[in-house]
């Protein structure tokens, strides 16, 4: 069976280590640019507690990702799915339970069919009284026109369903289940169509670092190679060294471009600030609440406990004042079941996320593939670098990586 080096540490990374493995690799190599696994999804520590920059779950029992975590012993904990969202209206800010997404007045649920690949495309499938106010959010959210992003950056911006309110529940029912594009378009709160898969979610037990320490003995237990603090290359990667071995991209793939002759798409600029305050909230833990209305700067709140401590984390698409971020949590906050007290700010961080990818970006990733392909076959997996949500990303990483597994030269070799 042939070496299978992986390239980054995050949970895609862990999962095809696993994967290999059970597909009978017993030579693995797992490469991190940094000193710990965990990727994005590794929170900070502060006083021992963790300070997540975004609100990551896990699925019910049964979870694919979570099912591969448990066979390595990672063990979870199920809560229930708590969040809803603010939307604007005529009458000021509107809240909905149950729904992430946004709940817009809609006078129509007609859709046209997308005449392209961008995020204004998709936004222009819905009415102008739904496309208007999604357009003034993205603007406030990513800070660009809709036309620069490819459509599915709906979904880190968590627009990828509308619930369009003042239509009737049944007749929208009835049109998702008739027509894909009202579908994928569409949602409606769960608790007024009886939906239920997404009533329970899970988290780690003991929180994620105690997973990704899981994660790395059980990684150790089977034999698996980590180099921490090893920038992996694409010349070694691409290189006559690692010519005969399987090799898994699970990180950025900015790098490979010019290794390929590929022109590297602009990355984007747009940086996010997060706070994490010391809170009580005499309310659901966890939950969250996502702000459409493209007002003040809090796009985000999650309400999580960490080793015993009630915290909460805001999500800003810019830096903003104390005075300024408190008034907007709790007006965010306002009409959800629950009473907030916010304590002070524990911890602070300005990052960009590489999420929003415009059209451009998703052209040359194609081309990245291709010339990929051409040169190393169904050996060098590329997984999911377009996916947001982590299932998706592995679901593709695991395809290609039994593909890999499945080339003649292997089934030979093996
Ligand atoms: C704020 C936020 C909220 C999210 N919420 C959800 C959610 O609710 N549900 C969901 O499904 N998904 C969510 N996601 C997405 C999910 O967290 C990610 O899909 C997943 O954790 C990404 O894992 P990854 O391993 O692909 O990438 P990363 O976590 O980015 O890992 C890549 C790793 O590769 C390393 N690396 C990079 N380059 C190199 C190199 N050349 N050599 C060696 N190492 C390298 C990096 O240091 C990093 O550790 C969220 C993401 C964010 C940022």
């Amino acid at each position: 069976m042939k070496r299978v080096r992986i390239v980054g540490g995050g949970l895609t990374g862990i999962l095809a280590a696993f994967q290999a493995h059970r597909l009978g690799a017993r030579q693995i190599d797992l490469y991190e640019r940094l000193d710990r696994l965990g990727g994005v999804a590794l929170p900070e520590l502060h006083d021992g507690k963790e300070m997540r920059e975004g609100c990551i779950y896990f699925g019910p029992k049964g979870d694919p990702i979570r099912s591969l975590l448990e066979t390595h012993g990672a063990r979870f904990e199920e809560f229930d799915n708590r969040f809803g969202s603010v939307g604007p209206s005529p009458s000021g800010p509107v809240n909905i339970d149950d729904f992430g997404g946004p709940a817009l007045a809609a006078g129509t649920t007609d859709l046209t069919q997308p005449s392209g690949d961008s995020l204004a495309d998709r936004l222009s499938c819905y009415s102008a009284s739904l496309a208007a106010p999604l357009a003034r959010y993205v603007k406030w959210h990513v800070g660009c026109d809709p036309a620069e992003l490819h459509a599915n950056a709906a979904v880190p911006l968590a627009i990828n369903r509308i619930f369009p309110t003042g239509v009737s529940i049944d007749a929208l029912a009835e049109q998702k289940k008739t027509d894909p594009l009202a579908n994928e378009l569409f949602g409606i709160p769960r608790s007024l169509w009886n939906y239920s898969s997404n009533v329970q979610a899970s988290l780690p037990v003991g929180g994620f670092a105690a997973l990704f320490q899981q994660c790395r003995t059980a990684l150790e237990t089977i034999g698996v190679r980590i180099h921490e603090r090893s920038l992996a290359t694409p010349k070694r990667m691409l290189s006559a060294e690692t010519s005969g071995d399987i090799i898994i991209w699970a990180a950025s793939p900015m790098p490979l471009f010019k290794a390929v002759g590929v022109d590297t798409p602009a990355a984007p600029a747009k940086k996010f600030a997060t706070y994490t305050f010391a809170a009580e909230w005499a309310g659901p833990v966890p939950f969250y609440v996502q702000n459409f209305t493209a007002e003040g700067s809090c796009f985000r709140v999650y309400i999580y406990e960490s080793q015993g401590t009630v915290l909460l984390t805001a999500e800003c698409v810019a830096e903003t004042s104390q005075s300024d971020l408190t008034r907007d949590i709790h007006q965010m906050l306002e009409g959800f079941e629950g009473k907030l007290a916010l304590g002070d700010v524990v911890f602070r961080t300005i990052k960009p996320r590489w999420l929003y990818h415009s059209v451009d970006t998703i052209d040359r990733l194609g081309e990245l593939r291709t010339a990929l392909k051409a040169r190393r076959g169904d050996s060098f997996v590329t997984g999911a670098w377009e996916a947001y949500a982590k299932g998706e990303k592995f679901a593709e990483v695991e395809a290609d990586l039994n593909k890999a597994f499945q080339m003649p030269e292997l089934a030979k070799a093996s």
